[in-house]
């Protein structure tokens, strides 16, 4: 069986980062979405709410497994015993960043391969941060989001008021 995981902050959970998902749900038997636990002051939602909003969103896809983990990646993905990490890929300063990265996790565990997969054309220019700056400004984030995430945002932004 081919393991592999794809980790991330998922503050929360972006339509850009489903699509992504499901593309490498394809291609694995067993795809685990593993969650940063890091206590970040910028992560809006908790580890806790942040597995929940992706556990809700993958529910219908049978090969897809949800958790938190807060040590180096490559070790968290030696522990799960994956052969492939996934990442996804916006645009240019991306994939400097990712490439950055997978030299580093090369180092640290030579036999996990690094697999990027290329966004969708209408995921482009979406990501979590952008996201919630435009949702704190009462912007439509209607089809960027799963709806049970849109609720949770909305509802997190109003108690932080
Ligand atoms: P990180 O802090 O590791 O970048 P993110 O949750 O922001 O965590 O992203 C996790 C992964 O998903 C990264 O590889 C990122 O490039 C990818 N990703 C985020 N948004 C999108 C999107 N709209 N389309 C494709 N990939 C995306």
């Amino acid at each position: 069986m081919t393991i592999a995981v794809y980790p991330g902050s998922f503050d929360p959970i972006t339509n850009g980062h489903l699509d992504i998902a499901i593309r490498a749900a394809q291609l694995f038997d067993k795809l685990i979405i593993g969650i940063y636990d890091t206590p970040d002051k910028r992560i809006l939602f908790s580890t806790e709410e942040r597995v929940d909003l992706v556990k809700r969103t993958v529910v219908r896809i049978a090969n897809i497994e949800v958790t938190s983990f807060s040590n180096l990646t490559v070790d968290f993905a030696r522990d799960m015993g994956a052969k492939a990490l996934v990442r996804g890929l916006r645009m240019v300063t991306d994939f400097e960043r990712e490439f950055e990265m997978t030299q580093m996790n090369r180092k640290l565990y030579p036999d996990l391969e690094i697999v990027c997969l290329m966004t969708g054309l209408q995921y482009q220019f979406l990501s979590s941060s952008l996201l919630k700056e435009v949702a704190g400004l009462g912007g439509d984030i209607k089809n960027m989001v799963p709806e049970h995430v849109a609720v949770a945002l909305k509802k997190k932004l109003s108690s932080r008021q």
